[in-house]
């Protein structure tokens, strides 16, 4: 399922050009237009779902894989010093979109990101 009004859904399958890091049949890896860190990204689904609630257990496990890849894979080119994967529900956890979407947060020494 595409939700029509859906910003991610849009960008995750391609209706609106992004940087893109990363793509396969079911996900997108964008940046994410207001970064906490140099290298902030985001993993969409090109499926909609709402959040973490809503996810099939094959997306969630694939979702953890796509992940560990894509730190793996922009660790070296970054040059951070860790990372953290923050993935947020419903507004009362911070959610403001409401697209799953796990964020990838590049972390460097005395950064001053606040999470
Ligand atoms: P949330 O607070 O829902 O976990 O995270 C939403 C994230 O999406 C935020 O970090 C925000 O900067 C990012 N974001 C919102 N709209 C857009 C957009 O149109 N493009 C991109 N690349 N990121 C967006
Ligand atoms: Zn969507």
């Amino acid at each position: 399922m595409k939700d029509a009004d859906c910003i991610f859904c849009k960008l995750a399958n391609g209706e609106i050009p992004t940087a893109t890091l990363y793509e396969d049949e079911e996900f997108r890896v964008i940046l994410d237009a207001n970064p906490a860190s140099r290298g902030h990204a985001l993993i969409l689904p090109k499926e909609h779902y709402r959040n973490l609630y809503d996810l099939d257990d094959k997306t969630a496990s694939k979702v953890l894989v796509l992940a560990k890849k894509m730190v793996n894979k922009m660790r070296p080119v970054l040059g951070c010093s860790g990372y953290n994967l923050v993935q947020n529900n419903e507004e009362a956890a911070g959610q403001t979109v409401f697209h799953f979407h796990m964020h990838m947060i590049p972390r460097y020494e005395n950064d001053q990101v606040g999470l």
